[in-house]
């Protein structure tokens, strides 16, 4: 890999380290947005270490005009804002333990750059750059990046003893950016994976989520499923889980990381093929040396709900999560009538539907050939949705032609039948026994419901 050499600092981040030095202090921007601009892709936010303690930092900055909040000063940091983009300020330190896995316990200030370069996680993040000074790499960083490494800063299994959190950020960065993982560096993960125990839900899920959205998302689970394991229990049985059937050709953890990495990048499709066929290895039975594994995607719903729960997501977010997980499997015809029944199902999401597809054509082209029609049925299903979009035709009671107030005027008391008959007359547009039109859905309902 071949270096971006002109780092491009952001002017708020260029004005704060003027500011910082002007005062007799020194600054650097640090950590993610030096490796982002070396490998010359988007930087997220600027980093910036300084000599400085907090207070002089956040008079400094208040001079030069930025406002302050002080986010972290336990731990030195204050987030200066200026024109709406915040950085983050911190005062050259070097950590203890991290029980919480996201502040350390105690943090010591530490004189020089280079004492607080050695605290920092991996050797890609532990770099530094200056307008006029140039890089700093006290820990091999840019060797590393050129080489495609994730290699901690200093003995691994050290360093994930200190905080369990960097062996999931390992994982994601080798995810995001398409590295490997030292082989030190894994091994450790492995052997201290239990620390990942101790970590927050939060923190655990917010990595899954930027793990699962990498780049390189395949080739990341393949490497990494020993340590994930240790998260959710459930990946572990896929894993090497040879699935006997002429219609593939990995195994189930293998061909769940083709899925992930071949749909869309979207959080809940994302989710949802990681977990669609967790229950395989439980729903299988053998006849013959042929397997079957009928039932599987209730299994796998049922498996991925208790690992969120576990992960505290969200009640909505879970829902299409399962959702999805529970149908990936099902046959829809791409027929205007069947899509607006399964469009029915999902309670008219047609984001969830699109989401769908884009789950069921991964799932196919991750099979063996005799996957390929059901790429060519995902790909008729999208236009066949394009078309019922296009017609305005119903396949939700909002876009019905009466809606509660003309059944409640029907005489029918305020209640869960005016949802089912709005439903019924649904169902009969959708079978063409009826137009969507105001006069006769009602005329329906009088006849046949009431
Ligand atoms: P991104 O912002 O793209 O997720 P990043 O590398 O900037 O990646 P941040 O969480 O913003 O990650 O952290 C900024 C820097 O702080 C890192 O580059 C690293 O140097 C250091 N760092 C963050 N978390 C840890 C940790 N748990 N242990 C040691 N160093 C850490
Ligand atoms: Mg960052």
């Amino acid at each position: 890999m071949t270096l971006n050499v002109d780092i491009s600092v952001s002017t708020q981040a260029l004005q704060a380290l003027e500011a910082l030095e002007g005062a007799g202090h020194e600054a650097w921007v640090v950590g993610g947005c030096v490796r982002d601009s070396l490998l010359g892709r988007e930087v997220n936010d600027f980093d910036i270490a300084t000599s400085a303690c907090w207070k002089q930092v956040e008079s400094v900055m208040q001079d030069a005009g930025f406002t302050v909040h002080r986010t972290g000063v336990r731990h030195g940091t204050v987030t200066a804002t200026l024109d709406g983009v915040p950085l983050e300020i911190t005062t050259y330190r070097s950590d203890g333990a991290y029980s919480d896995g996201r502040h350390p316990d105690e943090v010591t200030f530490v004189g020089s750059i280079e004492e607080d370069l050695a605290r920092r996680d991996f050797t890609v993040n532990a770099l530094a750059f200056h307008p006029d000074r140039g890089l700093l790499d006290c820990w091999g960083g840019v060797s590393d990046l050129e080489a495609g490494v994730i290699r901690t800063v200093g003995d691994p299994a050290r360093r994930f003893g200190e905080d369990g959190l960097r062996i999931l950020r390992g994982c994601r960065f080798a995810s995001q950016l398409g590295f490997e993982i030292d082989e030190e560096t894994l091994q450790a993960m492995k052997s201290r994976k239990r620390m990942l125990l101790g970590v927050s839900a939060e923190r655990v899920t917010h990595e899954l989520d930027a793990l699962l959205l990498g780049e390189h998302v395949h080739d990341a689970l393949m490497e990494t499923v020993g340590v994930l394991c240790a998260v959710i229990p459930e990946l572990a049985a896929c894993k090497g889980f040879d699935q006997k059937t002429p219609y593939h050709i990995y195994d189930v953890w293998e061909h769940i990381a083709w899925v992930v990495q071949r749909c869309p990048a979207d959080r809940v499709v994302r989710w949802a093929a990681l977990f669609h066929d967790i229950g395989k290895p439980a729903a299988c039975f053998l006849d013959g040396d042929r397997a079957h594994f009928y039932g599987h995607a209730l299994l796998s719903a049922s498996l991925a709900k208790g690992a969120m729960e576990r992960l505290l997501m969200s009640p909505a977010f879970m829902n299409r999560v399962l959702t999805l997980v529970r149908i990936h499997d099902d046959q829809i015809a791409a027929t205007p009538k069947s899509v607006r029944r399964a469009l029915v199902r999902l309670g008219g999401d047609v984001g969830l539907f699109r989401g769908l597809i884009g789950l069921k054509r991964a799932d196919a082209l991750a099979q063996s050939e005799l996957g390929r029609p059901r790429v060519e049925l995902a790909d008729e299903l999208e236009k066949t949705l394009d078309g019922v979009i296009a017609s305005e035709a119903a396949f939700s009671v909002k876009q019905l032609a009466i809606n509660g107030n003309d059944v409640l005027a029907l005489g029918i008391p305020a209640g869960p039948k005016v949802g089912e008959l709005l439903g019924a007359a649904l169902d009969a547009v959708i079978d063409e026994r009826v137009e969507n039109e105001r006069g006769a859905l009602i005329e329906l309902l009088l006849e046949h419901f009431l």
